[in-house]
């Protein structure tokens, strides 16, 4: 079991060498944000575009340095911890998933850790990928020439390749963006229900479909400004 508290994080990017404010100073991206990730709780970050979701996710992956405030992993700062450890720690989807030109299976296995038969098949279940794998077999081609593959399934191999490093805390990060309407839902609903009992920090800008999620944290300009539970809020960004 692993916690992660982040405790009044600020970030501040570089000032952009562009534009004429000259001087100005920058806002912070992330002003002052406190969270807590304990085991089997499932947070969702939402917030509009700009309001310091990446930026955080990129300070818990270590790619940004903090200005002050703290991540700790089990009471551990992360800036005492291996870049390599971090990223381990936190596994997890992005918008864009990539495949390579080769088949489902070593897909799966390229990606992956050494996983077994079982464990394949088990994290192909998890991620509702079995009966695409069925249909089509382990040994499909994926990729230019091969089948297309749906969005909301390159999400699933890409949860399912997730899983096989049963990560202590999963990230997801946009997962439903690049989808439609329907296949969002869809998506979304399975990985909610699929991450029931882990430690989950989803990233999204719609606030729709989290009811489920134990703390919905809304930011905006780098700030919380609402927490809780998602009938709880007041109102909808
Ligand atoms: P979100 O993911 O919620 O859209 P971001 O974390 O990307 O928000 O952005 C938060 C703020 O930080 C924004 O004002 C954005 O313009 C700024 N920002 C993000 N990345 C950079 C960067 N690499 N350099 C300078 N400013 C950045
Ligand atoms: P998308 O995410 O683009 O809607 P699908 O609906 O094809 O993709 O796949 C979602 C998952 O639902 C599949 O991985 C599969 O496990 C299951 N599924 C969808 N359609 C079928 C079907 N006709 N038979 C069996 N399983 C299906």
């Amino acid at each position: 079991p692993l916690t992660v508290e982040i405790d009044d994080l600020v970030v501040r990017h570089p000032a952009a060498t562009t534009g004429t404010s000259a001087g100005a100073s920058t806002r912070a991206a992330l002003d002052g944000v406190s969270l807590t990730l304990t085991p089997g709780r499932r947070v969702a970050i939402v917030g509009p575009s700009g309001a310091g979701k990446s930026t955080l996710l990129a300070a818990l992956m270590r790619l940004v340095e903090p200005e002050s405030g703290s991540i700790r992993v089990n009471g551990v700062d992360v800036r005492d911890l291996d870049g390599d450890d971090v990223r381990t720690l936190m596994t997890g989807l992005t918008q864009d998933p990539y495949i390579f030109r080769a088949s489902l299976k070593d897909n799966l296995r390229l990606a992956g850790p050494e996983a077994s038969e079982e464990e394949l098949e088990r994290a192909v279940r998890e991620a509702r990928l079995d009966g695409w794998v069925k249909r089509t077999g382990w040994d499909a081609e994926l990729g230019e020439d091969g089948r297309t593959v749906s969005g909301g399934q390159l999400q699933r191999l890409a949860l399912a390749r997730a899983l096989l490093y049963d990560p202590p805390v999963l990230l997801l990060d946009e997962p439903a963006e690049a989808l439609d309407e329907e296949t969002a839902d869809r998506l979304m609903g399975d990985l909610l229900d699929v991450t029931r009992d882990r430690t989950t920090l989803l990233v999204t800008h719609r606030l729709k479909g989290l009811e489920s999620v134990d703390e919905v944290v809304v930011l905006e300009e780098g700030r919380v400004i609402q927490r809780g539970r998602h009938d709880e809020l007041v109102s909808v960004p």
